[in-house]
């Protein structure tokens, strides 16, 4: 069914443990104001969906759209809002939901993008962080996971638009994304 995965990084059953976790953490420290979690389409949108249900009080939800790697899986740095926010987010305070941060390039140009509305209070959760590929140093208020230099999918993150539906995060085996020696 899933062919072109090499194997399992963190299983669903992982992910929903370490959310619990995750979603504590965040309530107690955002909880006392009216909060607006904003995620990055698509990739932070099963996510987001998980995580909202467990915080204990009423969010709204807003979505913006960045334009992302096309069809590699190489970083071009280029960034560039490709649906912006319903909501104006002026004197909120906001929570931003994003995938994963990787160089760190998307995450720093969205945070100057919203801070420039000057919301009253700007927090970021990342469901991974890849800590040992970063350009730029970039805030993140909330991990997931840590995880190695490798290229995952599932769980809302894609390779050319597909996995996003699959439970567990997962690695690729290299060939789907490498091009074959001659
Ligand atoms: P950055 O700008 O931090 O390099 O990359 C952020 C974006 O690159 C993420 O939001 C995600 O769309 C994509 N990305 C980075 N690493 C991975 C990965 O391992 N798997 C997938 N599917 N996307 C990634
Ligand atoms: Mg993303
Ligand atoms: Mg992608």
């Amino acid at each position: 069914m899933w062919q072109e995965i090499d194997r399992v990084l963190i299983s669903r059953e992982e992910i929903a443990a370490r959310l619990e976790d995750l979603a504590g953490t965040i309530a107690s420290e955002l909880a006392g104001g009216e909060l607006l979690v904003i995620g990055v389409l698509k990739g932070a949108v099963i996510f987001l969906a998980d995580l909202v249900r467990k915080l204990p009080f009423p969010v709204e939800i807003d979505f913006l759209a960045v334009s992302s790697y096309g069809k590699s899986s190489v970083s071009s740095g280029v960034v560039r809002i490709t649906k912006d926010l319903d909501y104006d987010i002026t004197g909120r305070r906001v929570l931003l939901v994003e995938d994963i941060v990787d160089t760190g390039l998307t995450l720093n140009y969205l945070l100057g993008h919203l801070k420039s509305r000057q919301p009253q209070l700007l927090k970021v959760c990342v469901l991974l962080d890849k800590p040992e590929r970063r350009k730029v140093p970039v805030q993140v208020d909330y991990v997931g996971f840590t995880i190695p230099d490798e290229f995952v999918v599932g769980y809302g993150l894609d390779y050319a638009g597909r996995y996003r539906n699959l439970p567990d995060i997962c690695v690729l085996k290299r060939e789907v994304y490498q091009a074959p020696r001659a």
